[in-house]
């Protein structure tokens, strides 16, 4: 055992020392408050067991999200770093820290051969698995049948809503979806053609990791391998799980010994997409041993005042588990409830409030401009543009969903799959004069050969494919060589230039993206691992178009509270504090929704340490969903914000002088919003 020297522990408290040392055979469970030091105690908790001479890779770290993975990884390396002199320590921890479904890809990767599964299968994101859920409902006749027919998402939707929480169809159409009721015998067959198409084309969808790897996990055989193999099991966030990702930890521990969760019921916010915060509150009674329960009350992230009113913003919740937290840390300024004309202003008061604390020695990379949904922040853009603060946007569209980006990907995924039916129509097309109904015949050809590159050589392209068509074959013969990595990227590029200059306007800016996926691929040994991580958890979009800003570089975050989960900040903006926005619009139908919109709020305040700024815009555009373009409202503060807890915050208007002292809204004439909604349709 190496020994750790006394500072290793020092800086814990009593209680998160008894998590981070807990060696008893029931499993553990932390859940604490925001800021309480959660996560850190998982990380110490992680070195200690290497310092105890576990074996790195027989731990298995299992996080919200691959870029906290990676916080985490570095996290448990410093400390390690710190407690032990030897360097080979802290370069082996974790080579198994994750999301669920990227861990589930590898393990699925890994043990393909004995379970059935071909060993070249291909991962389809969101956006794929609704185009092959399309073309099964084409061919069940389910599109044309009736014109109000589930969409393929909704279809998407309801189907993985049934695999994540493990309930039947019938009561998920109930509870969530209960205009497509009626529909319940043609669903239960389109999902049965569904999963029988995945399983002909050897693809599977992002359930389907979670799927295969819990029945994996439950068989006899593999269950002894795969316990032993994973030692120790640890979750951060365990409230925003699912069913399902809770039968894998049982599976893999079934008598809990090993396994560590920590969380915050009072900051689960993903219910709408199957997790349920019963699997932490439940925890406790799962196994033969009742699972031991540490809590924390002290946080160490935020000033006293941001506390308290984040105190008062969730001590209105219905329903919570977790106390109130308090701080050591005082300030005398209470969070800010700043009210301003529009969104306009919104974005002039965020820029500004940014720039000024950056003056006073705050870098931008300590502050963040958060939202609840990922369109909120689109004046905010333009203006940090115009001003040339530079910015990295989490949530919302992705640089891998960008369509050439996708067009690229899905050639390498055909190759590495010729049967991956999705990827290859979507290649094929690439080439001039194939429409849909050539890429079928294509794809049908290619699918069903045992050389699929001899297959394409023989099509007989119609003639308005030209002298391009003859590429098209080559290059996937040379790709499916697996010659070397990443230049199959660039051979795929260059092959792709031609369609990207007839396809897009913008080509030049387009092959920016594909130079910059390049430079990103050039980090990942394989293709397989490329691919894979990133259908999984793409990077995320950014101010410019040459990419995410080099690591020492100074940017602003932008993010949505759904991606924000676990970080911290110095100061943060929350744009849009208004009802419509949180609660959203679209989320105002049960009360349940309301809790967890209210949840959402309070998760956006926690994450603030020094600083934090709620903005209310008098006035906002929304989108009307029945048509009609835009029009603008009059917006209210958030009604998670009532009066009574009104004293927690500091109220100010903002822009304070002007033509309107008083900074009163005056409305527009009509005929103006009126130009600029429809200027804004143009695009719609
Ligand atoms: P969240 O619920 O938002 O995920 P958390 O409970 O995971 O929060 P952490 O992110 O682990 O909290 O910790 C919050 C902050 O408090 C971090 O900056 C962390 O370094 C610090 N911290 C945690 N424990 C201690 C401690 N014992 N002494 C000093 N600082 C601490
Ligand atoms: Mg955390």
């Amino acid at each position: 055992l190496a020994q750790a020297p006394a500072t290793f522990a020092a800086r814990l408290n009593p209680e998160q020392k008894a998590a981070v040392e807990y060696a008893d055979a029931a499993p553990l469970l932390v859940i604490a408050g925001a800021g309480s030091g959660k996560t850190n105690t998982l990380a110490h908790r992680v070195a200690h067991l290497v310092l105890g001479g576990a074996d790195p890779a027989s731990i298995l770290l299992l996080t919200f999200s691959r870029r906290a993975a990676v916080e985490m990884t570095r996290r448990v390396e410093r400390i390690l770093g710190s407690a032990s002199d030897d360097p080979a320590l802290a370069r082996a921890a974790l080579s198994w820290a994750g999301t669920f479904h990227g861990i589930g890809a590898r393990l699925l990767r890994e043990y393909a051969e004995r379970i059935g599964l071909g060993p070249a299968f291909t991962i389809h994101d969101r956006e794929d698995s609704g185009d092959l859920m399309n073309l099964v409902r084409h061919e069940q006749g389910l599109s044309a049948k009736e014109k109000r027919f589930p969409t393929k998402q909704t279809c998407l939707a309801i189907y993985s809503r049934v695999v994540n929480t493990g309930a039947p169809l019938a009561d998920v159409l109930r509870d969530a979806f209960p205009w497509c009721a009626m529909w319940e015998d043609d669903l239960k067959k389109l999902f049965g053609a569904y999963v029988a198409a995945k399983q002909r084309q050897d693809v599977l969808d992002y359930d389907d990791l979670l799927l295969y790897w819990a029945h994996m996990a439950a068989e006899p055989t593999l269950a002894a391998e795969l316990g032993q193999r994973f030692a120790h099991v640890l979750v951060d966030e365990y409230q925003d799980t699912n069913r399902l990702q809770a039968s894998i930890l049982r599976a893999l521990k079934p008598d809990g010994r090993g396994l560590t969760v920590v969380g915050d019921d009072a900051q689960s916010i993903y219910a709408f997409r199957g997790a349920t915060v019963r699997n932490i509150l439940d925890f406790p009674g799962e196994f033969a041993q009742p699972a031991t329960v540490v809590t924390l009350e002290r946080n160490y992230r935020s000033t006293q005042p941001i506390l308290a009113a984040s105190n008062a913003v969730i001590g209105l919740a219905a329903e919570r588990f977790t106390k109130n937290l308090w701080s050591e840390r005082s300030a005398s300024q209470r969070p800010q409830l700043v009210t301003v004309r529009d969104e306009a202003d919104q974005a002039r008061y965020v820029a500004a409030q940014v720039l000024a604390r950056r003056e006073e020695g705050v870098a931008l990379k300590k502050q963040a401009v958060l939202f609840r949904a990922a369109h909120h922040s689109a004046p905010l853009e333009i203006e940090l543009t115009r001003r040339n603060i530079p910015f990295v946007k989490f949530g919302g569209l992705k640089f891998l969903e960008a369509a050439h980006v996708k067009d690229m990907l899905a050639v390498l995924r055909w190759a590495e799959n010729p049967r991956d039916r999705v990827a290859g129509f979507r290649a094929v097309q690439l080439m001039p004069g194939i429409g849909p109904k050539s890429a079928a015949r294509i794809v049908d050809l290619v699918e069903a050969a045992n050389d699929p590159v001899a297959a394409l050589a023989d099509f007989a392209p119609p003639s308005s494919a030209g002298e391009a068509w003859a590429a098209l074959p080559a290059l996937l013969g040379d790709l499916r060589l697996r010659a070397a990595w990443p230049a199959d990227l660039e051979r795929v590029r260059r092959w792709y230039a031609p369609h990207l200059e007839r396809k897009y306007e913008d080509a030049a800016i387009r092959e920016a993206d594909l130079l910059q996926m390049e430079r990103i691929a050039a980090s990942y040994p394989n293709r397989e691992r490329f691919l894979t991580e990133l259908t999984l958890d793409p990077p995320d979009a950014t101010s410019d178009e040459s990419g995410v800003p080099l690591l020492d570089e100074d940017y602003l975050i932008l993010s949505t509270i759904h991606s924000a989960k676990g970080q911290e900040w110095e100061s943060v903006y929350l744009l849009n504090t208004v009802d419509g926005c949180i609660p959203s619009d679209l989320a105002t139908g049960s009360s349940a929704e309301i809790e967890e919109e209210r949840r959402l709020l309070y998760v956006a305040m926690t994450r603030a340490k020094d600083a934090l700024h709620l903005l209310t815009p008098q006035r906002f555009y929304v989108t009307q969903q029945s048509g009609g373009g835009d029009r603008h409202v009059y917006a209210q503060r958030t009604r998670f914000i009532p009066t009574s807890v009104l004293e927690h915050f500091e109220q100010a208007v903002w822009p304070v002088a002007g033509s309107n002292a008083a900074g009163a809204v005056t409305p527009p004439p009509q005929a103006v919003v009126d130009i600029a909604a429809k200027l804004r349709g143009m695009w719609g």
